[in-house]
């Protein structure tokens, strides 16, 4: 099981990678966007670990809230609000537990595609973060099914999915968000807020290794 603190360390890892990945982030939204995707998510997870850095929330659902409502104040634009929900949604889903396993890690990716679906109404194929997180809520699915999986397993079926996902934005034409204003111009170009999601979701199955 993982604990607030790991949890709080997932969300580090998190913090380093969104980091070490800004300016690719920030020229994969010039293609298709107003290039500012590296820096919304980077404010953002600067944000996180300074509140980390004042104190560590007591349980896991605790720790991801925190994250949630830091992010829908400093991101902005339109992954602030989805990224938000996405982490409150997940925070509800895991609760006052003091533990999340298996289960609830699976649960708690359900309940965050469930939220960035109902805020932004993409579906699968829009080109956005959904076509990411979708299959790798299908993937931690499956693994937390399988016979000995851990919470580590679960998340790194979960974020290899995702950089899966994310590489079959590059063709897609843009139905959502601000890259829908360039049609089918948006196709050829890797979405920001898949590549993100990849990319956290990376970072989280890493640090529960
Ligand atoms: P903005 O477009 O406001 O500048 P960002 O650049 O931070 O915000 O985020 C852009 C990303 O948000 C896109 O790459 C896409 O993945 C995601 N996005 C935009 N609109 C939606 C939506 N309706 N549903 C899901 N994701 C979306
Ligand atoms: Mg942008
Ligand atoms: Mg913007």
């Amino acid at each position: 099981g993982c604990t607030a603190n790991g949890v709080a360390a997932a969300l580090r890892a998190a913090a380093e990678v969104v980091a070490e990945h800004r300016v690719e982030l920030i020229e994969l939204d010039r293609a298709i966007g107003d290039a500012d995707h590296g820096e919304n998510m980077n404010r953002g997870f600067v944000a996180i670990v300074s509140s980390l850095d004042q104190s560590v929330p007591g349980t896991p659902g605790a720790v991801l809230k925190l994250a949630a409502t830091t992010l829908i104040s400093k991101v902005g634009g339109a992954a602030g609000p989805l990224y938000g929900t996405g982490f409150l949604r997940a925070a509800t889903s895991v609760g006052t537990e003091s533990e999340v396993d298996v289960k609830t890690v699976a649960a708690a990716l359900r309940a965050a595609l469930e939220g960035v679906q109902a805020r932004g109404k993409a579906v699968e194929g829009d080109k956005t973060m959904v076509d990411a997180l979708l299959p790798a809520v299908a993937a931690a699915e499956q693994a937390a099914a399988t016979e000995g999986a851990d919470v580590a397993a679960v998340l790194t079926a979960a974020a290899d999915a995702a950089a899966k996902g994310a590489e079959s934005t590059v063709p897609l034409v843009a139905r959502k968000g601000r890259a829908s204003y360039l049609g089918e111009r948006s196709a050829g170009h890797l979405d920001p807020g898949a590549r993100s999601t990849a990319l956290i979701l990376g970072a989280l199955a890493r640090a529960a290794r």
